[in-house]
C-alpha cells in the first residue's frame, strides 16, 4: 500500500447514498478516535443533490464521523487508487451518538433484542443489480449471460471476498443484464455494514471496467426489478435458532410467528424505509416475483415475507437454515434503517404475543375477498407518499425513530417525492438508475 493512498471515512445517509471525507491512510491512526468533521445538514441532502427544504438542521451544528476499524475495506491493486473505506458512526463533538445516525439506531435496536429476548440477530442482504449495457441481453440464468459478464463476474466475486462480505454465488437473473449475488449471513451490525460495502464494491469493479452497475429498484417498468431481500433469523445465547420449531407450520417457532406477525402488522409503515424511493412501489406489484402482497408464505415469491426452503439433502441442518426473508426492500433503502425497522416491527409482534400469521399456499393476487381476509393478505402502499402517510398514522412505528431521525427522514423523502412528481415512471426510473 503506498503511503499517500486515500482512505475514505464514510456513512450511508438517509437516502442510502454513501458520503464522507477522505484522508491519507498514513494519517488514519491519529484520527481513529476523533474521526473527521461532519455536518447535520448532510443528512438533509436528497439523492438528487439539493438539500431538502424544510429540514430540521439548517446551517448550524457540527458532528464527527468516527471510524469503526472493523469495517475497513480495501479493494484494488497497489498504485491504482484502491477503493479504501471505513464505515463510521455519526457522533456529537463529545463522542455521544447523534440522534439521527442510522447505524446507531440499528445498534440500539440490536441491544433491545438482546436485553428483552437474549436474542442475537443473524441477517443477510441479497442484492440484484443490472449492468447498463447497450448490447442485446443473453437469456435469463444462462451460462451465456454469465460468460458475457466476464471479466466483471470473476473480478467482482474476488473483490467481494477481499472486502470480507462473503459472497456465496454469482448468477444471471431474469431481466436484461441483471445479476444477483447472495451474501453469507453475518451478525447484527455487520450484516447491514456488508450491504453498504457490497454496493460500493460492485459499482467500483464495474467502474474500473468502464461500465456502470445500477441497483435501481426498477430500470424498465416492463421488466423485473432489482430487489434487496433481507434474510433474518434470531439466535439464542448458545447459537440455537429462536425461529425454528419442527413441530409447527413452516417449522416457524411461536416466537418466529410473533415476529412475522409484527412485521406484517407494520408492513405499510415499514415500506417507507425499505421501499424508499418514489419508484420503489412500482417494483412491488403482483407477478413480478418481488412482493405482491402483505402476507407470509413458504417458498412463494409473491409474498412480502417468505420462509425459504429447508434443504435436507446432504448434511444440511434445517434449524440453521430457517429464516424469514423480507422481500420488500430495495437499494434506495439505507440498510441500517431497513434492518432496524424490520427488527423493531418483529419485536412489537413478540412483545404483544401476536398469533402467527397463516402461511399462504397460493398466489395472493388470485384470492377472493373472503380468502384474502382468511389469510390476512393486505396490499402494500402503491406510492411512497402512501407509505409516509402509513408511517405518520402508525404511532408505534413513528416512535421507533425518535423525533429528529423521523423529521429528517420524512423531509428527505418528501423532497424526493416532489422532485419526482409530474414525470413519467420511465423517466424517473432512468433518473434513479443514474444515481443508484
Ligand atoms: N427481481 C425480484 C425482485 O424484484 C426477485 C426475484 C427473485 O430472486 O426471487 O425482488
Ligand atoms: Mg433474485
Amino acid at each position: 500500500m503506498s503511503a499517500d493512498e486515500l482512505v475514505a471515512l464514510v456513512c450511508c445517509d438517509l437516502g442510502a447514498i454513501v458520503r464522507g471525507r477522505a484522508l491519507f491512510s498514513s494519517a488514519l491512526d491519529a484520527r481513529l478516535t476523533e474521526g473527521v468533521g461532519w455536518v447535520p445538514a448532510n443528512h438533509a441532502l436528497t439523492p438528487f443533490g439539493p438539500i431538502a427544504e424544510p429540514n430540521p438542521f439548517g446551517a448550524t451544528g457540527d458532528l464527527r464521523l468516527t471510524p469503526d476499524p472493523t469495517t475497513r475495506v480495501r479493494v484494488g491493486e497497489d498504485g491504482a487508487s484502491a477503493l479504501h473505506l471505513i464505515l463510521c458512526d455519526i457522533v456529537e463533538t463529545d463522542g455521544s451518538p447523534w440522534a439521527a445516525c442510522p447505524r446507531s439506531f440499528l445498534r440500539d435496536t440490536l441491544a433491545l433484542l438482546d436485553s428483552e429476548l437474549g436474542a442475537r440477530v443473524m441477517a443477510s442482504f441479497e442484492h440484484e443489480f443490472q449492468l447498463l449495457l447497450d448490447a442485446p441481453a443473453a437469456l435469463p440464468f444462462s451460462l451465456e449471460a454469465q460468460r458475457r459478464a466476464e471479466p466483471f463476474a470473476t473480478r467482482v466475486m474476488n473483490s467481494l471476498v477481499a472486502a470480507g462480505v462473503e459472497p456465496e454465488r454469482f448468477l444471471a437473473e431474469y431481466a436484461a443484464h441483471q445479476f444477483e449475488i447472495p451474501l453469507a449471513a453475518a451478525e447484527g451490525l455487520a450484516s447491514a455494514d456488508r450491504a453498504v460495502v457490497f454496493r460500493e464494491v460492485v459499482r467500483e469493479v464495474a467502474r474500473r471496467l468502464d461500465a456502470r452497475a445500477t441497483f435501481v429498484p426498477l430500470l424498465d417498468p416492463s421488466e423485473a426489478g432489482n430487489g434487496v431481500h433481507v434474510h433474518i433469523s434470531l439466535l439464542d445465547g448458545g447459537g440455537g435458532s429462536l425461529f425454528y420449531d419442527s413441530s409447527r407450520a413452516g417449522c416457524l417457532s411461536e416466537l418466529g410467528g410473533q415476529f412475522a406477525a409484527g412485521v406484517l402488522r407494520h408492513a405499510r409503515a415499514l415500506s417507507a424505509f425499505t421501499a424508499a424511493s418514489p419508484i420503489s412501489a412500482a417494483r412491488l406489484t403482483p407477478h413480478r416475483w418481488s412482493a405482491g402482497a402483505v402476507c407470509l408464505a413458504e417458498r412463494n415469491r409473491e409474498a412480502l415475507l417468505r420462509i425459504p426452503p429447508l434443504v435436507t439433502l446432504g448434511e444440511e441442518d434445517p434449524e440453521r437454515q430457517l429464516r424469514l426473508e423480507y422481500r420488500g426492500a430495495d437499494a434506495t433503502a439505507n440498510p441500517h434503517l431497513a434492518l432496524a425497522t424490520i427488527l423493531r416491527a418483529g419485536l412489537e409482534g413478540i412483545r404483544e404475543r401476536l398469533p402467527a400469521p397463516p402461511i399462504l399456499d397460493r398466489d395472493p393476487a388470485e384470492l377472493d375477498a373472503a380468502d384474502a381476509k382468511r389469510y390476512g393478505v393486505g396490499a402494500l402502499p402503491s406510492t411512497l407518499q402512501e407509505s409516509l402517510q402509513a408511517l405518520a398514522e402508525d404511532d408505534t412505528a413513528r416512535a421507533w425513530l425518535g423525533p429528529l431521525l423521523y423529521e429528517a427522514y420524512v423531509s428527505v423523502k418528501q423532497a424526493e417525492i416532489d422532485a419526482a412528481s409530474g414525470r413519467e415512471l420511465e423517466e424517473n426510473c432512468r433518473r434513479y438508475a443514474a444515481i443508484y
